[in-house]
This record gives structure tokens, C-alpha cells and sequence, in this order.
């Protein structure tokens, strides 16, 4: 069984329509695949079409952000209903949201002397409210600014950055309310990933484990066997569910690793499709 519960389509910032994501996933030999655009749900009733097709077992998902204490921390919500009032006006309010935050850093970009950012970004994005700071980097390299993507992080885009700017998300608490009100289960994406010291991922932990956050990804992308181990005794040790996902977006990107595959988990962990399966 290959399962893979973390992946992104072109309705965020992936590269893959919906049903191609599907098709490259079971390409992979992957049976259990959870489709979690950034902030948007829109591709998921596409990507149920295909793996009806496919005979691929699709769980309806979705990656929101979250400022935690300062930092952005990313949830995935498994196992949702889609028409989830409460669930939709969040991710409605994240999205347009994004659309501010665009115009602030195309401003930072003009100071800069780099004009159109505002437009020509919008222009690469499939849906106008979905706009990720990867359809920026896009738009830099696509003008000349700079020759690749990581290159538009490093130098204006990445947090602290020269054209970062600050931004609100969701709180930690409303986004795992509304995961469980649309009957899904909260998961904390890519944990490995934030840099956190101890004491601040025992704080996220905790205050995750406190709102009725139920799982983290012990695999995310090209995680190291350490990792996983790392990982799956903090979820034992929290009462975790282990979740595993590739955060694919495109080809030889920045931390995704092959869509529709992941290693196994370590034997200690208890696996959150157990809930769904
Ligand atoms: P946003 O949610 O708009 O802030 O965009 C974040 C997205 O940018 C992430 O989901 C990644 O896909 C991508 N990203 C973040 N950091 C980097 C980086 N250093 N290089 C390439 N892509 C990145
Ligand atoms: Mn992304
Ligand atoms: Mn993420
Ligand atoms: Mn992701």
C-alpha cells in the first residue's frame, strides 16, 4: 500500500491539474491519496473524478495557514466535508487575505525597482484569490529578475527577506475548530520544517494537542529515516496520529519529494487512516 496525504494541484501552487496529480500518484503505485491545496478545496471534486477512474481511494483535503506565535505553521485538514460552512468562510477570509499581502509585497518589489508585480503575478495564478508567494517567485524569474525560483526566496521573498512582509493568518485554534467542525482531522504539516528549538515545538504541541489537533506528519517530503524516528516518538509521546504526506508541487522542487510514494512509518506509530479507511 502506497500512501501519500500531503500534495498540492494547480489550484494552489502545484504544477499538476487536479486530475493530473491523480494520474501521476497512481502512476507511483499510490492507493491512498489526500489531494491539500494551500487554503482552497476547489480541486478536490476533480481529483475524486479521476481516482474513480484510477481506483485510487482519494480522502478530501486541504493545507491552511496558520500564525502561531509569530510564525507561519502550516495544518492540513484530512477527511473533511467539503461544504463545511464554517470551514469555507475561513478559507474564504485566508484567501482574500492573500490578495492584500500580494499588493503589499508588489509595493516592496516597485521600491525596488521592480514594476507589474501586482498584475503580472496575478496573471500565473490559476484562481486570482490563491496567489502564493511561489506564483511571485514565478513572475521574477519570468521577467529576469532573477534565473530560478530559491533565488526569489533568497533574496526578496523568504521570511525576513527584503520584500517579506509580515502576515496575519488564521489562529491555531479557529483553524483546527473549523477542521473538526467540517468532521475532518487536524494534522501539523511538515514539523520538521520550522526550525522550531525543543521547547518551541513542545509548545506548538501542546497548544495544537489543547485546540483538539489529533496528528503530525512523521514523513514529509525528503525526510530523513532520523526524522521519522524523531517524529514518531514526539507523537507517541503527545498521543499523536502519524500522518505521512510528499508536499509535492512540481518536478525537482523545493521540498517535495515523489508524489504518491512515501516510506513507511516506524511500527510505533499509529497511523491516522486507520480513522478513514
Ligand atoms: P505562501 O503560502 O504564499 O507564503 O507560499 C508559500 C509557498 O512557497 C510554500 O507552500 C512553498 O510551496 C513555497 N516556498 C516557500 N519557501 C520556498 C523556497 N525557499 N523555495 C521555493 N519555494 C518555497
Ligand atoms: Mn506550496
Ligand atoms: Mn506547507
Ligand atoms: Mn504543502
Amino acid at each position: 500500500m502506497s500512501i501519500d496525504l500531503h500534495c498540492h494541484s494547480t489550484v494552489s501552487d502545484g504544477a499538476l491539474t487536479p486530475a493530473e496529480v491523480v494520474l501521476r500518484a497512481h502512476a507511483n503505485g499510490c492507493t491512498l491519496l489526500a489531494l491539500t491545496d494551500h487554503d482552497h478545496t476547489g480541486g478536490v471534486a476533480a481529483a475524486r473524478l479521476q481516482a474513480a477512474q484510477s481506483g485510487i481511494t482519494l480522502i478530501n483535503g486541504v493545507e491552511i495557514s496558520v500564525s502561531w506565535r509569530g510564525r507561519t505553521i502550516h495544518i492540513v485538514g484530512l477527511n473533511i466535508a467539503l461544504e463545511d460552512e464554517v470551514l469555507q468562510t475561513l478559507l474564504q477570509r485566508l484567501r482574500s487575505g492573500r490578495l492584500l499581502r500580494l499588493q503589499a509585497i508588489a509595493d516592496k518589489l516597485a521600491k525596488k525597482g521592480i514594476s507589474g508585480a501586482y498584475e503580472g503575478t496575478l496573471a500565473l495564478a490559476t484562481n486570482i484569490d490563491m496567489v502564493t508567494r511561489t506564483h511571485i517567485a514565478d513572475f521574477l524569474v519570468n521577467t529576469g529578475h532573477v534565473s530560478k525560483k530559491a533565488d526569489a526566496f533568497r533574496k526578496y521573498l523568504g521570511d525576513g527577506k527584503s520584500c517579506s512582509v509580515r502576515h496575519q493568518w488564521a489562529e491555531l485554534a479557529d483553524v483546527v475548530a473549523a477542521i473538526r467542525h467540517a468532521g475532518g482531522i487536524a494534522v501539523i504539516a511538515h514539523p520538521m520544517r520550522y526550525e522550531l528549538s525543543a521547547t518551541a515545538r513542545r509548545n506548538l504541541f501542546s497548544d495544537f494537542k489543547a485546540c483538539g489537533g489529533a496528528a503530525i506528519e512523521v514523513h514529509s517530503g525528503h525526510s530523513s529515516l532520523n526524522d521519522r524516528l524523531n517524529y514518531a516518538l514526539l507523537a507517541q509521546q503527545f498521543g499523536f496520529l502519524a500522518s505521512c504526506g510528499s508536499d509535492f508541487h512540481r518536478d525537482g522542487d523545493f521540498g517535495g519529494g515523489l508524489i504518491g510514494s512515501c516510506p513507511p512509518l516506524p511500527p510505533i506509530c499509529q497511523p491516522v487512516w486507520s480513522h478513514f479507511t
